[in-house]
C-alpha cells in the first residue's frame, strides 16, 4: 500500500514521523540533506522514531501524477507514491539589500553557524551579528564558543518591543529563561542596524547607525539575517491554499488539499517547540486518528510565544531605504535596484529584468522585494529549485 510521505525532517517532521509510527502505520522521511534535524539540530543528536523508513538526500520538487511525488536524488529522479503527504519543509533566512551586502564575508546569519558547525574556521575571527530575531543571539552565543570575537549584536527592534517580547514570554518560563540568559550573555544593541558593508575583494569593515549616531566597525565577517522566511513552495505547487504567506491548514493541520498536511515553520514561524507539537498532530491526524487534547493546549501556547515573535520582528522601515540604485537586489541574476524600479510588480520585474528567474529561484531576492515594495509572488511554478532536465520531464505541476 502506498505510504505516508513526511517531507522534511527537521523537528516538525520528525515528531509528524514518529505519530503516525506510534499507530503502526508505514511512513517515509525524506529530506534534501544529508542526515535529518533540520535547521536546528543539523544531523546533531537527532533520532529518528524507529520504524520510519527515510530517504535522506532527496528532495521533493512537486507532483508526477495523481499520489505520485517527484522527487530527485544525487543520481536519478524518483517517484513515490503516498497515499497521504504532511509538508514540513521548514523556513529559510530572510535577506535585505544594503550597500556592500554581496560581498564575500556576509553571511546569513545562521548560514554562517551552519558552515562553522561544517568545519569552516572563525577562531580570532572579529564578526559583526546583525539584523533581527533571536537567532541572532544563538548564532553570536555560538560564533564566540568557537573563539569568534563578536564586534556587536545589532538588533533592529527597539529596546521597547525587546521588553514587550520579554513580558509576553512569562506564560513560558523556560523560553524566558533562554532568553534572558542570551541576552545577558551577548548583550544585544536594541535599535541598531547596519547600512553599508565596506571592502575590496572581502569585509573589512561595517557602518552601523541607531538612528541618531553612525559608526563604524573593523570586521572579518557580518553574519545578517532578517528572522525567517516560511518555506511554502512546496505545498503553493502542490496547490495547497495559502493566506497572508503561510500555508492555511484546519485545526488538524490538514491544507485545503484532501490528504496534504502541513506542519511547522511553513504555517507560521514559532520556533521549535511549535514545530514539534505541530508535527505530532498532523502525523496522528494523517494517520487517522485523534490526537489527544493535550496537544492543542500546548500549540495554543506556542502560537502566543509565535505571535509575540512576529510582533518583536517587524521590521523598522528605514530597512527598506537601505539598497541604493546600484546595489544589487536579485543577486543570481545581477539585477541592481534601478532597473527593479522601472516595474511595477513581481511578474513585471520577472519578465523585465529576470529577477527571480535564478538558480534560487526568488527564494532571496522574493522576500526582499517583499520588504521593499510590498511584491509578493502571484504563482510559484515547478520546479521550485534547480533539477535535472531529465527529471523535469516527469513533473505535472499540480495535485
Ligand atoms: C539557517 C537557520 C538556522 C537556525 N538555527 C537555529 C538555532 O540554532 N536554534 C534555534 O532554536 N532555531 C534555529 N532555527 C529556527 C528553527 O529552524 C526552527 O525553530 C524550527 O526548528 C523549525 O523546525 P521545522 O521542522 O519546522 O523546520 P526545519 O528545521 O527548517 O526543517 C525543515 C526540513 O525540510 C527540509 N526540506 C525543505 N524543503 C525540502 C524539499 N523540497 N525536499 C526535501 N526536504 C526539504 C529541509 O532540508 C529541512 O531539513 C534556524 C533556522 C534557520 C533557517
Amino acid at each position: 500500500m502506498p505510504e505516508i510521505v513526511v517531507i522534511g525532517a527537521g523537528p516538525a517532521g520528525l515528531s509528524a514521523a514518529a505519530a503516525v509510527r506510534s499507530h503502526g502505520q508505514r511512513v517515509v522521511l525524506l529530506d534534501e540533506n544529508p542526515a535529518a534535524g533540520g535547521q536546528i539540530w543539523r544531523g546533531e543528536r537527532t533520532a529518528v522514531a524507529q520504524g520510519v523508513e527515510t530517504m535522506f538526500g532527496t528532495r521533493a520538487l512537486g507532483i508526477a501524477s495523481a499520489g505520485m511525488l517527484l522527487c530527485e536524488t544525487s543520481e536519478s529522479a524518483v517517484v513515490l507514491p503516498f497515499r497521504k503527504l504532511v509538508v514540513a519543509t521548514g523556513a529559510r533566512e530572510r535577506f535585505l539589500p544594503f550597500p556592500g551586502w554581496t560581498l564575500p564575508g556576509v553571511f546569513g546569519a545562521g548560514g554562517l553557524q551552519a558552515m562553522v558547525k561544517s568545519g569552516f574556521p572563525v577562531d580570532g575571527k572579529r564578526v559583526v551579528v546583525a539584523g533581527t530575531g533571536p537567532l541572532l543571539l544563538e548564532v553570536a552565543e555560538y560564533l564566540r564558543s568557537r573563539g569568534a570575537r563578536i564586534a556587536i549584536v545589532a538588533e533592529q527592534a527597539r529596546w521597547t518591543s525587546l521588553i514587550r517580547f520579554g513580558l509576553a514570554l512569562r506564560h513560558a518560563p523556560s523560553k524566558m529563561a533562554q532568553a534572558a540568559r542570551l541576552a545577558f550573555s551577548t548583550l544585544p544593541r536594541a535599535g541598531c542596524w547596519v547600512t553599508e558593508v565596506h571592502g575590496t575583494e572581502h569585509v573589512e569593515a561595517a557602518t552601523l547607525t541607531d538612528g541618531r549616531r553612525t559608526w563604524r566597525e573593523a570586521c572579518d565577517y557580518v553574519a545578517c539575517g532578517f528572522h525567517l522566511v516560511p518555506n511554502t513552495e512546496i505545498a503553493a505547487v502542490l496547490g495547497c491554499h495559502l493566506e497572508g504567506g503561510v500555508v492555511w491548514t484546519d485545526d488538524l493541520h490538514e491544507t485545503s488539499i484532501s490528504g496534504i498536511y502541513c506542519a511547522g515553520e511553513p504555517c507560521g514561524i514559532g520556533g521549535v517547540d511549535k514545530s514539534l507539537i505541530e508535527g505530532e498532530i498532523a502525523g496522528h491526524a494523517a494517520a487517522g486518528r485523534l490526537p489527544v487534547a493535550r496537544l492543542f493546549a500546548k500549540r495554543a501556547r506556542a502560537r502566543r510565544f509565535a505571535a509575540a515573535l512576529d510582533a518583536v520582528t517587524r521590521l523598522r522601515p528605514e530597512l527598506a531605504r537601505l539598497a541604493r540604485e546600484d546595489t544589487i537586489v536579485c543577486r543570481c541574476e545581477d539585477v541592481p535596484l534601478s532597473r527593479i524600479r522601472e516595474c511595477s510588480d513581481w511578474r513585471s520585474a520577472k519578465l523585465l529584468t529576470r529577477c527571480g528567474m535564478g538558480p534560487c529561484q526568488g527564494r532571496v531576492c522574493g522576500s526582499a522585494l517583499e520588504s521593499l515594495f510590498g511584491w509578493r509572488p502571484e504563482s510559484v511554478r515547478p520546479p521550485v529549485q534547480p533539477a535535472r532536465a531529465g527529471t523535469l520531464a516527469g513533473l505535472t505541476g499540480s495535485a
